[in-house]
């Protein structure tokens, strides 16, 4: 196989460094950014804070506890969100090839480059770029695929560079602690810690047989990780990649109650994908076709999400725009684009915990239950409202105590009953999605 060169650039404690940018006073402080009440969460932290103890997706009351200096800010998702596309912009100007892994995280293709200018001396010249028009720290690892990468950004940071060639794989890889591995997880973790297993050189050592008795189907790729194995490919970002959904009506419509109520059911569906594959979506577009078949399209970027209340407050904005003749329409479409990895962090500083716990509960429910049993009550249209009433008179109507249980604990009952209507789950009607 050839020999690939893969560089993993990545923004050094993001959200902090922009809001650095706008305040140079937090230069050289603790910084912790996230929710500002005890039950909020550290979204990101300056290596300030982490000496401290502090780090992400801690409770910041918790960091309060740890660092008296601490000082704490809300963040600003639509700030970060247009720093992201700048860093995108840059290297799209610059880079053959190059995947966006995460609001913060890039990954570029430059295998062969090489032979006609240092790889590391482009890279190089990449990341003074980036520092030159952004203002913002970076560091990055170039190595011979995505992991080892990756793993050699985090040794580079902060604000550094790193380079581990073919040769220098396995020694560099050997000395860190199995946690630098990117798959390997709390649990994975724990587990083989248990085992007394702190290095990856063990890692190394250990036959594959081994590692998949221990961890099952992952021990392989685990393996595999370790000893520096990795095919995976540099995935092409594009803006215009989506998810999208439209809806035809039977009849052509005018009913607008009825085309808001389907509007949000869509996104809702379109929310929840995007979140079981872990990514965020920046732009959301709408489109209306009328019977006519004239069709219509607006967009509107927005700060980096997968929640739904955002995305159906945006959609629905975009439709009142955009439905303004008040005749027949034939077609509903929704589209999300820009879409990124990644979990909902930037929403941290804007949501409370209950509500990231909310979305957290129905989205568990809708895996074990399939994708309609939950639904905001103002997307189930008036037809299946109906449908459901009747059903309600049944005897068997009542809910498995287990989900009512379990959503109002995770969620807090009074949020949940005001925004969401359960539905019977499928196994109990006999429609198996
Ligand atoms: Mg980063």
């Amino acid at each position: 196989m050839r020999e690939r060169n893969i560089v993993h650039l990545d923004l050094d404690t993001f959200f902090v460094s922009v809001e650095r940018l706008r305040d140079s006073s937090l230069v050289g402080k603790p910084v912790v950014i996230g929710g500002l009440s005890d039950r909020g969460v550290v979204a990101s932290c300056s290596y300030e804070a982490r000496q401290y103890g502090v780090h992400s997706a801690m409770p910041m009351k918790l960091a309060r506890n740890l660092c008296d200096d601490a000082i704490i800010i809300r963040g600003d998702s639509e700030m970060y969100t247009k720093y992201s596309r700048l860093v995108t912009d840059i290297i799209a100007g610059e880079a053959p090839l190059y995947e966006k892994a995460s609001i913060d995280e890039h990954y570029i293709d430059i295998s062969g480059m090489d032979r006609f200018f240092g790889c590391m001396q482009w890279t190089h010249e990449l990341r003074q770029k980036i520092i030159r028009h952004t203002g913002l720290p970076i560091s990055y690892g170039l190595s011979v695929n995505k992991t080892v990468s990756k793993i050699a950004t985090g040794e580079a940071k902060p604000n550094g560079e790193l380079e581990v060639v073919r040769s220098r794989v396995i020694p560099f890889l050997s000395p860190l602690s199995i946690r630098k591995i990117p798959m390997i997880g709390d649990k994975t973790y724990h587990l083989l810690r248990s085992m007394g297993i702190q290095t990856v050189r063990t890692l190394q050592e250990m036959p594959v047989e081994m590692m998949e008795k221990v961890l099952g189907k992952n021990g392989n790729e685990v393996w595999r990780r370790a000893n520096g194995i990795d095919a995976a490919p540099v995935r092409p970002y594009s803006e215009r990649k989506s998810i999208s959904t439209e809806r035809t009506f039977e009849k052509d419509s005018i009913n607008v109650v009825h085309m808001q109520e389907l509007l949000v059911s869509m996104v809702e569906r379109l929310a929840y994908d995007l979140r079981k594959k872990q990514k965020l979506t920046a732009c959301i577009t709408v489109k209306i076709r009328y019977s006519n078949f004239d069709t219509h399209t607006l967009q509107k970027h927005i700060p980096y999400t997968s929640f739904d209340h955002v995305l159906i407050a945006a959609a629905k904005e975009l439709f009142d725009r955009l439905y303004k003749r008040r005749i027949l329409i034939r077609l509903i479409g929704v589209k999300l684009s820009h879409l990124v990895g990644g979990v909902q962090q930037l929403d941290l500083f804007e949501d409370t915990p209950e509500m990231i716990r909310l979305y957290l509960a129905l989205d568990k429910l809708r895996n074990r239950y399939g994708k309609k049993s939950i639904r905001r009550a103002v997307g189930i249209s008036n037809r299946e409202k109906m449908k459901e009433e009747e059903d309600e008179s049944r005897p068997d109507r009542t809910l498995p105590e287990e989900i009512e249980q379990r959503a109002s604990w995770q969620a807090g009952g009074s949020t949940f009953k005001r925004l969401w209507k359960i539905n019977r789950p499928d196994y109990l009607t006999g429609n198996a999605s």
